[in-house]
């Protein structure tokens, strides 16, 4: 009997899994430190590492340095424990299940020192992770691992380049992100920058990130269940249309992002896409030709959604010349990655 009971059990909860997405878990990221700051509702000066400005908020997400003018795109989280000579002991955990999908080990090579990717592929979208200014990667640990929740991958440090970050102010660099383009290396070379891309696909430049502390908030108050509903309650900065029959890989990789169905290939002319503050694309409606009626073959228009609210300080989104809205200098990067134009908008 108890037998039976089990297989019954396990038969609902496959038919569940089938049937009714509805009943999907609610995602349940650990956080990445062993600091329990965050989840015992203590302030974020208990777990968020300023910089050098001693600024409390330097170490959030967002147009928080340099008064407002420079962009940080992660947290920077601070050690709870460090060894007799000052350097942080702290393992570095992965929060959900996922893919690790890059290593850089040294530390020279990026801005981001050491630093590790994971993809949550069994999430939608299947969001990344990123931890960065490790000052070890886990023995063993490779491209293509399988990484559980909670499993560690690294030691906390202060790895970099360019500039040296001191021992008291060692720290994990967490992101959370999506990623622009398979094709990213064409638009780098494209772009002549001068110096070789070591990371493939993973360089930073092809990564657009959220707010975690915001994301956990709001798990914790229960606004959202999962990525989906987050994005979806993501704020639309700028309005981007784009006549071009491309379907960017991205929005193949994200299919959540998708606002509606295609329409009839003759009649599918290009893109609506919603991008947040943080230039983050957001959501995909894909037009039809009447809807993208007086554009010319791949003719980008750029506008805020709401004219008369504030743009963000440290992102150059679109801007005004004569009286029209051109591209700014933050935009004008991910419609060519994301579109595969390789031309100034
Ligand atoms: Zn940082």
């Amino acid at each position: 009997m108890r037998t039976v009971c089990v297989v019954g059990s396990k038969l609902f909860l496959v038919l569940a899994t089938i049937v009714s997405p509805a009943l999907a878990e609610r995602v349940d990221p650990i956080w990445p430190t062993p600091n329990t700051a965050y989840f015992d509702g203590k302030p974020f000066t208990e777990f968020i590492q300023p910089t050098a400005s001693g600024e409390p908020e330097s170490g959030m997400f967002g147009c928080i340095r340099s008064g407002g003018r420079q962009f940080h795109e992660g947290l920077d989280l601070k050690p709870v424990s460090r060894d007799r000579a000052g350097e942080p002991k702290d393992p570095v955990f992965v929060v959900l299940p996922g893919v690790v999908r890059h290593i850089s080990r040294i530390a020279g090579e990026s801005n981001y020192g050491r630093y590790i990717v994971v993809e949550h592929t069994g999430v939608s979208p299947s969001v990344l992770t990123l931890y960065a200014h490790l000052s070890a990667i886990a023995p063993g640990l490779k491209i293509g691992d399988n990484v559980e929740r909670g499993q560690t991958i690294g030691t906390m440090g202060r790895s970099s380049t360019g500039y040296a970050i001191p021992r008291d102010r060692a720290h994990l660099h967490f992101e959370m992100a999506v990623w622009l383009s398979r094709d990213f290396q064409s638009w780098y070379n494209w772009k002549k920058f001068g110096s070789r891309n070591d990371h493939g696909v993973w360089n930073g430049m092809n990564i657009t990130g959220f707010d975690p502390l915001d994301f956990y908030n709001s798990l914790r108050s229960r606004a959202v269940d999962d990525f989906a509903q987050y994005f979806a309650r993501m704020k639309p900065a700028v309005r981007v249309r784009i006549a071009t029959k491309v379907i960017p890989d991205f929005i193949e990789r994200y299919p959540a992002l998708r606002q509606r169905d295609f329409p009839p290939p003759e009649q599918f002319a290009g893109w609506e896409v919603l991008f947040n503050d943080m230039a983050l694309p957001f959501s995909w409606t894909p037009l039809t030709v009447t809807d993208l009626m007086g554009f010319k073959p791949n003719e980008v228009r750029a506008e805020p959604v709401d004219p008369a609210a504030k743009l963000p300080r440290c992102k150059s989104l679109v801007f005004k010349r004569r009286g029209r809205y051109e591209i700014g200098n933050d935009l004008e990067p991910t419609l060519q990655l994301l579109f595969g134009l390789r031309k100034a908008l």
